[in-house]
């Protein structure tokens, strides 16, 4: 019987995984519950209009994503699109552009808002610049596999928070300003050690785009690459059960939910690892290893609100974090106390219309508890869930004009989605950016202690599109 390399989950680790597994000369499956592949990649339409659901805008079109869509071959198909970045600080009414030309075109641009604190925002980017320079995979082209384990830096010990307080930064607003990336990983800076947040940030400070046609470029561009090297997809499947060998800790066979059985050499999980453990036996995986991924925390999610302005209304393409005020701890943190919303904008070329994607930082447990949860069964109908995504959607709205007053009153709304919907797509916690990746506690990645069973995607290094593929470079590269 021919050995299967099984990949379980089609978000982009999963794509990327199971597309260099199989330019490897494997025989790959890729399995998927939803009835479709794509994960946080998919889009929707709505009026005509196309929506993008978790993905939006990466970094790193000047170096190492380049260098990975070339290695898939995507590069044709994923072309950056410019993208105009903001912040809007609601509670100062402080507002101001960031530039796209690298860490030294921030610096400037920030220290011209803030001149009191220039010294203290050239040490934080130096800082930042020094870790990426020790961090031998951003060099991808001249990147040895030996180097990924020597990657270590002064500030590993440092959270992010630790290191902002050092600073004795005078103005407030830069609390929120130096480490605003964080709202694209998730981890708040009381949690995330240094070199972490500036590994996640560098691209997206040092230069931000959108995607033409966004998910969908990576979407068209996987699906050819997979009809090249043979890659079988299932949807509507997931894995009902695992064999092992008696003598050796060794996945031997898979067991798909459609019954059929799969002779393995090996399995890799795209998906997050509390969803996954249970399949392995205490005698497969220690219950020490199961109580810490019990233990990991999730991201947060969000409540995301789409729609389009009024005729005759136009905005650039534009993104805009909107924060309540500078304690980002707050928006990333349960029962949280604050929020943040990031606003994008975008300008469809063949109608000329301009829509809107407003997500805004939530707990699915805070969801629910807004929204008079747990409910039994269904609750998308339930009176007290309507009313909870009436109400969001009204203060997003509310937020949305705050930014741009010239909008109030010409927002329609297409679209609302709220952690509960996200829970859907992103089992069991509904969270943006997978397990909160908190200091000093040891995360489940890579090759685990059964030999052929590996981990990754989002939950296992860095979230993001551009994390992701290199979390699954990383994940297959230690088998090739
Ligand atoms: C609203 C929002 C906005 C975001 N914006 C951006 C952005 O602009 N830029 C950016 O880089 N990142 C963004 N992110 C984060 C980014 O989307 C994720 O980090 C990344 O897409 C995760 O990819 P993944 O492959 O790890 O997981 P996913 O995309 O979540 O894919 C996992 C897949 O596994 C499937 N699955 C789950 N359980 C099973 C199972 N048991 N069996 C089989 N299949 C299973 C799921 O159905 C899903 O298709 C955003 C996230 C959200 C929610």
């Amino acid at each position: 019987m021919t050995k299967h390399t099984i990949v379980v989950g089609s978000g982009i680790s999963g794509l990327t995984a199971a597309l260099l597994l199989a330019k490897q000369g494997r025989q790959v499956t890729l399995v998927e519950r939803l009835p479709h592949i794509g994960g946080f990649l998919n889009r929707f339409n709505r009026s005509g209009l196309r929506f993008d659901t978790g993905f939006h805008f990466t970094g790193g079109f000047d170096g190492i994503l380049s260098d990975f869509l070339e290695l898939l071959n995507l590069q044709d198909d994923v072309k950056p699109a410019p993208l105009q970045t903001e912040i809007f600080i609601a509670d100062t009414d402080h507002r101001f552009k960031l530039p796209c030309n690298g860490l030294s075109g921030l610096t400037d641009t920030i220290s011209s808002h803030f001149p009191q604190d220039a010294a203290a925002i050239r040490k934080y980017y130096t800082a930042e610049q020094e870790i990426i320079d020790a961090t031998p995979i951003f060099n991808f082209k001249s990147f040895d596999k030996a180097d990924f384990f020597s990657m270590m830096t002064q500030y590993d010990a440092v959270t992010l928070q630790e290191y902002m307080d050092s600073l004795e930064l005078k103005s407030p607003e830069l609390k929120a300003i130096l480490p605003i990336m964080a709202l694209c990983h998730g981890t708040p800076p009381v949690e995330s050690d240094f070199p972490y947040h500036c590994r996640c940030s560098y691209n997206l400070e040092s230069h931000l785009t959108a995607v033409q046609h966004g998910g969908d470029a990576f979407l068209s561009g996987f699906k050819r690459e997979f009809a090249k090297y043979g890659v079988t997809i299932k949807t509507a499947t997931t894995i009902k059960e695992l064999k092992f060998s008696e003598t050796s800790p060794t996945c031997t066979a898979a067991i798909l939910s459609d019954e059929t059985c799969m002779e393995i050499d090996d399995i890799y999980f795209a998906i997050n690892p509390q969803s996954f453990i249970g399949l392995f036996p205490d005698s497969c995986l220690p219950a020490r290893i199961k109580r810490r991924v019990k233990n990991l925390k999730p991201t947060c999610s969000f409540f995301t609100v789409c729609g389009c302005l009024d005729d005759g209304f136009q905005l650039e393409n534009r993104l805009t974090f909107f924060l309540r005020d500078s304690d980002i701890n707050q928006m990333l943190l349960p029962n949280a106390t604050n929020y943040s919303t990031g606003i994008v904008t975008s300008n469809d070329p063949l109608n000329g219309r301009t829509t809107f994607t407003a997500f805004r930082t939530m707990f699915l447990e805070d969801a629910i508890a807004q929204c008079g949860g747990p409910f039994d069964g269904s609750y998308r109908h339930e009176q007290k869930y309507l009313e909870f995504k009436e109400k969001t959607t009204e203060s997003i709205l509310q937020d949305i004009a705050q930014t741009y007053p010239s909008l109030r009153g010409h927002l329609k709304v297409l679209n609302s989605a709220s952690p509960l919907t996200s829970q859907r797509f992103s089992p069991p916690f509904g969270s943006a950016y997978g397990t909160r990746q908190t200091i000093g506690v040891s995360r489940l990645s890579g090759r685990l202690p059964v030999v052929n069973c590996h981990a990754l995607g989002h939950h296992a290094h860095f979230p993001g599109i551009l994390g992701c593929i290199l979390g699954a470079y990383l994940a297959c590269m230690t088998k090739s």
